[in-house]
C-alpha cells in the first residue's frame, strides 16, 4: 500500500521576483505574438534600444517574447526545447485568444466543459 497522504498540506505558490517582473512588462499573449510574427515580414523595424532591457533590447526572441542579453545568449536560446515548441505552436493553427480564456472559464458563451475521456 502507502501513497501519498492525503492530508498534506497545501502548499502556496508564491510567484517567483523573476515570474513576477517578467509577466509585469515583458510577457504579451499568445495571441499577440502570433499577431506580430504574422506581421513581422512586412512591417520588421529595427529594435528599439531600451536601456531597461537585458542587452538594450537588442536581443529578442519574438517567438518567446523575450530578451537576451547578448546573441550568444540569444543563439543559445534558439536551440532550447523551449524555443522551438514555442516556434512550433506559432507555426500552427492560431492560438488561444482571450475569448478562449473566457470561454474555459465559463463566461461568456455556454460551455460542455472539457472533454472527458471516453471509457
Ligand atoms: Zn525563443
Amino acid at each position: 500500500m502507502g501513497g501519498k497522504c492525503p492530508h498534506r498540506s497545501v502548499k502556496k505558490r508564491r510567484y517567483s521576483h523573476k515570474t513576477a517582473r517578467r509577466t509585469k512588462f515583458l510577457i504579451k499573449g499568445d495571441d499577440m505574438v502570433y499577431d506580430q510574427l504574422n506581421k513581422a515580414d512586412e512591417e520588421r523595424q529595427p529594435l528599439p534600444v531600451d536601456e531597461d532591457l537585458p542587452g538594450m533590447g537588442q536581443y529578442y526572441c519574438l517567438h518567446c517574447d523575450r530578451y537576451f542579453s547578448n546573441v550568444a545568449v540569444r543563439d543559445e536560446h534558439f536551440k532550447t526545447k523551449k524555443h522551438k515548441r514555442r516556434v512550433k505552436q506559432m507555426m500552427g493553427p492560431a492560438p488561444h485568444t482571450q475569448l478562449d480564456a473566457e470561454l474555459a472559464a465559463g463566461m461568456g458563451m455556454p460551455d460542455n466543459g472539457p472533454k472527458l475521456m471516453s471509457m
